[in-house]
């Protein structure tokens, strides 16, 4: 799968990418990225990409047509259609089953906004996707773009070694997980709950689920209640 973000700074980007899982997965030729620069789009002299809005009000406004560009120049050189996802405010929240979604895809490419956004025309002509990371209004695309990458990249197989597991987490069958332990068995007075360490695989697994409805409903109680809604409608 590859990953093609397009970006006012893609500094941002590379530095992000290149490190930890998704830059080993990088090396390893499983996933691709770039960040493409828009500025490398600007048409005219001064190598603008912005302008004031319509209409008035503060702050400055991407342009249509360095943004179309880009997203062209993406297109040709990939083969087939990519999804174009625009990460703004005003999208649907993201979530993992999205990012189940999109790991389905060969190719995505992310296009991200600043200032006070993008020239609503070019939005309706290239973007397929509209998507945000929460109720919350941020200075630019580059960390909301990251923070889908990470999670769609890492439910491509291959992306996490053996020692890491994208199955049983969170949000896996509609419910948070449940609580871990590691050594010691003791740590400052707190012991690890006994049926850990019965080695009872049976009872383990019990436990955990009960755990897992346990601390979503305490918790999520909006995920729980759509767990429950799915229980009941399951044969
Ligand atoms: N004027 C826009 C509005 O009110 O909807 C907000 C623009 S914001 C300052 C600049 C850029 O940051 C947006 O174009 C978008 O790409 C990105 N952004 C900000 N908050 C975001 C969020 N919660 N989710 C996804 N992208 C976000």
């Amino acid at each position: 799968m590859n990953f093609h973000v397009l970006t006012l700074f893609p500094e941002m980007i590379e530095d992000s990418l290149n490190t930890s899982i998704l830059g080993r997965a990088m090396e390893k030729g499983i996933i691709g990225a770039e960040a493409v620069n828009i500025r490398d789009f600007a048409f005219n002299k001064h190598a603008s990409v912005d302008d004031y809005p319509y209409g008035g009000g503060a702050g400055m406004l991407m342009q249509a047509e360095p943004v179309y560009l880009c997203v062209q120049d993406v297109k040709e050189r990939i083969s087939g259609s990519a999804r174009v996802i625009y990460v703004t405010p005003q999208g649907r929240t993201f979530n993992q089953k999205m990012a189940e979604e999109f790991a389905k895809e060969d190719d995505l490419i992310f296009l991200c906004g600043h200032y006070e956004g993008i020239d609503e025309r070019v939005i309706e002509e290239v973007v397929t996707d509209q998507v945000s990371i929460g109720d919350y209004v941020l200075t630019g695309g580059e960390l909301p773009s990251l923070v889908m990458i990470d999670a769609i990249a890492r439910l491509v197989p291959g992306v996490l070694g053996s020692g890491e597991s994208a199955g049983d987490e969170s949000f896996e069958d509609g419910l948070l997980e449940y609580p871990q332990y590691s050594r010691p068995a003791e740590w400052r007075g707190r012991k690890v709950p006994d049926v850990l360490l019965s080695g009872d695989h049976k009872k383990v697994y019990e436990w955990r689920r009960q755990q897992s409805i346990f601390r979503t409903k305490e918790r999520r109680p909006d995920l729980y209640e759509a767990w429950l809604a799915s229980q009941e409608e399951k044969p």
